[in-house]
């Protein structure tokens, strides 16, 4: 009823796409999980804020989700409202800063940068999240991350109030920031400080990160990227392979035989099958070398969220 509610406001206030149960697979590259009782695309950020308001006074929990390329999504879904970034996708130049909200694309916004002369966006290239998500996660790849490009961010709270966060307040830290640990706000624009370079050089160099994920990824098969955190000093890969557990597989979800800190989806993989291909890479991981491994991807619709 209080999602029918909030489905009606939303469509009679035209602030964005809206549907109930909503199947998510198709949001997430895993191409895994269930659907949202109740799933919004804002159009901007103030549509968002509104939609946040509405759904704070109705009680309605709510999730954020960008371009899905970190996520476990529960095959029971998630939940009230989940609000996917996407169509908040402006971008403003005023160099040396660029301002994009949360739902560009980063690997677009990368090119984008590379062209017009600026530098400091070449690692994102390959990475297919969104712009709030990376930032939230703190992305990175081949010695920089978004802690190296970021000057501030804008969220709104779950009551649909704008806030502000420099780069100091972010604590950023590997692949993780305050707004990461509190997941209470979502992040509505992100503001970069770029340098000047030389887009040709910029482009040289985005092309060889492109090889090389191309050469080490498996991207013919639906996957979520790095599935652990890397210990300090080792990469989670390493210790996976050296545990012999690549190539291991419940029902469809596989480690890929590519790449070990990936798990793939064969066909019809459940998030079931892959939580229990996680547990069990962890289990091997510590009896063969005492180290355990913690998981980078974000599970949505497990815990206290779970219908
Ligand atoms: C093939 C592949 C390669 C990858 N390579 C890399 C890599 O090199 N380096 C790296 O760091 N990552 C990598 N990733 C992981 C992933 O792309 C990044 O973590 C990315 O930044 C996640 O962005 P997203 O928009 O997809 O976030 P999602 O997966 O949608 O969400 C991730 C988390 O962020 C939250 N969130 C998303 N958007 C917002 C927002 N606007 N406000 C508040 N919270 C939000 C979600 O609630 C969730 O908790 C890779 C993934 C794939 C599939």
């Amino acid at each position: 009823m209080k999602n029918e509610r909030l489905y009606d406001f939303i469509q009679n206030e035209q602030l964005g796409e809206v549907r109930l149960n909503e199947p998510l697979n198709q949001y997430t590259t895993w191409r895994i999980g269930g659907s949202a009782e109740i799933f919004c695309q804002p159009e901007n950020w103030r549509a968002c804020s509104r939609v946040l308001y509405q759904a704070d006074l109705l009680e309605i929990p709510v999730t954020f989700l960008g371009y899905g390329s970190n996520v476990l999504v529960a095959d029971e879904g998630v939940r009230g409202l989940v609000i996917q970034t996407k169509k908040m996708s402006r971008i403003i130049w005023e160099e040396p800063y660029v301002t994009a909200e949360a739902g560009v694309a980063l690997a677009q916004l990368s090119q984008q940068v590379g062209h017009k002369g600026l530098r400091g966006l070449e690692f994102a290239c390959g990475i297919p999240g969104s712009v709030g998500g990376a930032a939230i996660m703190n992305a990175g790849a081949y010695g920089s991350s978004m802690s190296y490009v970021v000057n501030k961010v804008r969220t709104l709270n779950l009551s649909g109030v704008s806030k502000s966060y420099s780069k100091e307040e972010l604590e950023f830290a590997y692949r993780t920031s305050i707004l990461k640990k509190n997941r209470k706000e979502i992040i509505t624009e992100v503001e970069f400080i770029l340098e000047n370079g030389d887009a040709m050089e910029s482009k040289r160099l985005m092309d060889e990160y492109l090889q090389l994920r191309k050469n080490k990824h498996p991207l013919h098969l639906p996957n979520a990227g790095s599935v652990f955190r890397n210990p300090p000093e080792i990469s989670a890969g390493r210790l996976i392979e050296e545990a012999q557990a690549k190539g291991w597989r419940v029902g469809d979800a596989q480690v890929s035989e590519q790449h070990a800190n990936f798990i793939v989806n064969l066909n019809r993989a459940k998030a079931t099958d892959v939580i229990k291909l996680i547990k069990e890479v962890q289990k091997q991981v510590y009896n063969k070398q005492s180290i355990w491994l913690e998981t980078e991807v974000v599970l949505m619709g497990f815990e206290d969220n779970r219908r």
